[in-house]
């Protein structure tokens, strides 16, 4: 190859990571319902009441919202929502409300769940992973997306299948060991799934969660799962009590959140009962929420 066709060829390859074209949408998988000391951790009812009322057993109405991103043969479902296969005990301590449902939403873009080629888990507490697995009609749990590779980190895989006493009620084995045993698992290794669609890891929520940062057309997103559940988590020291180390949440939050102002990433929220996108800007008081919009608001 000439030097001129060399460079030529490696503009071109620049250019296409600069402008790679993806199709993003938002999924919603319903809502349910988590008390809302729990998701403030240390913060005072009379704060966060005021964004997030509470019900009369302090219980506050969180969406669970993935993403579907399209790219060239690629279909992939980032978290799946909590699923339907657990006991009437089960839901009776979430609430589930309201008309949504991952194969509603699936259904109302035109796709079905046998359409989805990857299955991204940022991790593996059931409001995340449990539509990943159903029961086939000899009652036995198998995964929900036949046609799928299920995407994990190794060091997770590792916490949540030897869970501590703390995680152990999020960890469900029905939801995690079926995909291994199917053989449809992966881990992730390094920080890309293909170009576009890269990884950041923290660990204070949970070991190793994984969110993705999506580039499309030049506009970047990052799905903050449950680093951020919600905008009106951006302050530091806004953490939830279900994290496992809220020391180091409030280490890797700000950090987090600076590189989005950096970068100009729009932030997708997982669990914020209507908003899905925000983005951040530095004020006196520190990193606080510019603007929030949909998905289509915000360009993707
Ligand atoms: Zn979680």
């Amino acid at each position: 190859m000439n030097r001129f066709l060399c460079c030529s060829w490696y503009l071109a390859i620049t250019e296409n990571s600069k402008y790679i074209l993806m199709q993003l949408f938002s999924i919603n998988a319903g809502h349910f319902k988590l008390d809302g000391g729990a998701m403030f951790g240390v913060v005072p009812k009379s704060l966060w009441s005021k964004s997030y009322p509470a019900d009369e057993n302090n219980m506050c109405s969180w969406a669970m919202r993935c993403m579907l991103v399209q790219h060239e043969n690629r279909l992939v479902l980032i978290d799946t929502g909590m699923g339907n296969k657990q006991n009437d005990r089960f839901f009776s301590h979430y609430f589930m409300h309201g008309d949504h449902s991952l194969d509603g939403s699936l259904k109302q873009l035109g796709f079905h769940r046998d359409d989805i080629t990857d299955v991204f888990l940022t991790h593996l507490h059931f409001d995340h992973c449990g539509g990943a697995i159903e029961r086939n009609a000899d009652g036995n749990f198998v995964p929900a997306f036949k046609n799928a590779t299920f995407w994990s980190d190794e060091n997770h895989w590792e916490w949540a299948t030897k869970p501590n006493s703390r995680e152990k009620a999020s960890f469900l084995s029905e939801n995690i060991l079926p995909i291994q045993e199917s053989g449809q698992l992966k881990f992730l290794k390094g920080n890309e799934l293909f170009p576009g669609f890269e990884v950041e890891r923290v660990s204070g929520h949970t070991e190793s969660m994984m969110l993705p940062v999506i580039s499309s057309n030049g506009k970047k997103l990052m799905y903050m799962a449950d680093l951020l559940p919600s905008p009106v988590h951006t302050p530091t020291p806004w953490v939830m009590a279900y994290d496992t180390r809220p020391l180091l949440t409030m280490e890797e939050k700000p950090l987090v959140l600076q590189r989005c102002i950096d970068e100009e990433r729009v932030l997708f929220f997982e669990h914020d009962n209507s908003i899905e996108c925000a983005t951040l800007m530095n004020t006196e008081k520190g990193i606080r929420v510019q603007q929030t919009a949909s998905l289509k608001e915000m360009g993707f």
